[in-house]
């Protein structure tokens, strides 16, 4: 049986809790794993000096694949997030975000069932931006204001949007496979291209030549704040979703919102080199080390690096075990109980291991 070698990122405040109950619940799939458990996150930082030690890039690149739970960004310590770091360094330029609903999740939506593909790498997350006052900022304003009709005020700070025909033909290419892979139905491309012509309008004429490949798999766009009104009103109209780096990041959470919130959403972000996996919510300082938030997210991007693994069947098991355990409402956290102070609410240990147990079950029925 093949084992596999996997990046293992505890993270920190809920991090090492979330990482721990997922690590049971992949092994109790039956799939072989080699754990290379990899400390990055404010804790490392007080002991190494910085959150991102090389060891970790080191250990993905040589893994090429990661799980990782959530950590903080410090801030006003001069450190970059060490998750947008990682995703760069690995110019991991895929972020994809299926959102789904599981019944017993408390929801105004049922029957979501929607895929974010959001470009990681460009837009105005790049991170080119010149702060107000300084020499550099004032010199690109003089130098715009050269070229451009309408002119920058000079109090002004700036960022910068690029788009490359490069990163929008490679992310709906990869919208596009997965698609295929995954059998859905139809891609809508997201942007605001009647504004935004040579940015957000290159996204748009790319995506459609890159349709053009794909004749099985129908194709539309939709102006951003149109799509966001539409998710809101007909969902159900939608299937994957491919976007620019910005309105990606805002419709994850949007979407995250239609089938009950963070505790609930997976994510996974794919290079051509790597791919590394982990929950869209962050590290909730605040309940760390208490055994009380919701350990979905993390398990279900562990079921998405199952699948990237292939290991469809052990996907498919595991994936089932959460929504059974849902669907019951009796061992889950007190986010997903009526009442938040609902005393009959479990731990993140107790609803992984009622998860575990729900697997044993189905294998001896089988
Ligand atoms: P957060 O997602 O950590 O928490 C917001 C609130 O959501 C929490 O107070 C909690 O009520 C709820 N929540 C989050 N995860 C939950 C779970 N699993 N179960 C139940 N409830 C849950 O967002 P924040 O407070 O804005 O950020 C905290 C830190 O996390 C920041 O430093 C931020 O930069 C970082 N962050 C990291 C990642 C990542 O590692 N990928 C992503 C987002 C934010």
């Amino acid at each position: 049986m093949k084992t596999y070698d996997i990046t293992l990122i505890p993270g920190d405040g809920i991090g090492p809790e979330l990482a721990e109950v997922t690590r049971k619940c992949l092994e109790a799939t039956g799939v072989q794993f080699r754990w290379d458990v990899q400390e990055a996150g404010v804790d490392v930082m007080a002991k190494l000096g910085t959150p991102l030690p090389d060891s970790v890039l080191e250990s993905i690149r040589k893994n090429k694949i990661a799980i990782k739970s959530p950590i903080t960004t410090p801030v006003g310590t001069g450190f970059r997030s060490v998750n947008v770091a990682l995703r760069k360094e690995l110019d991991m330029y895929a972020c994809v975000r299926p959102c789904k609903s599981y019944e017993g999740v408390r929801s105004r939506y049922q029957n979501i069932d929607l895929v974010i593909v959001r470009e990681n790498t460009e837009d105005l997350y790049a991170g080119i931006e010149f702060q107000k006052g300084t020499k550099e900022c004032q010199e690109v304003i003089e130098f715009i204001n050269r070229y451009a009709a309408k002119k920058i005020r000079p109090d002004s700070g700036v960022s910068i949007k690029p788009i490359s025909v490069f990163g929008t033909e490679r992310i709906v290419r990869y919208a596009f496979e997965y698609a295929r892979k995954y059998k859905r139905r139809k891609v809508t491309a997201v942007h605001k291209a009647n504004i935004m012509k040579f940015s957000d309008g290159l996204f748009l004429e790319v995506a459609r030549e890159v349709a053009k490949q794909y004749p099985d798999i129908e194709f539309d766009d939709r102006i951003v704040d149109n799509m966001s009104m539409q998710l809101v009103q007909t969902p159900e109209l939608y299937d994957v979703l491919v976007l620019p780096n910005l309105y990606g990041d805002i419709l994850s959470d949007l979407c995250a919102g239609l089938i009950g919130g963070l505790g609930v959403a997976p994510g996974a972000n794919i290079g051509s080199n790597g791919a590394l996996f982990e929950a869209t919510h962050g590290s909730a300082p605040k309940y760390k080390g208490l055994n009380k938030v919701n350990p979905t997210a993390m398990i279900l991007s562990g079921v998405l690096m199952l699948r990237y693994l292939e290991e469809h069947d052990s996907a498919d098991r595991l994936e089932q075990a959460v929504a059974e355990v849902i669907r019951e409402g009796k061992d889950v956290t007190y986010d997903m109980k009526a009442s938040r102070n609902d005393p009959t609410a479990v731990g993140t240990r107790e609803m992984g291991d009622a998860i575990i147990r729900k697997m044993e079950l189905s294998k001896a029925g089988r």
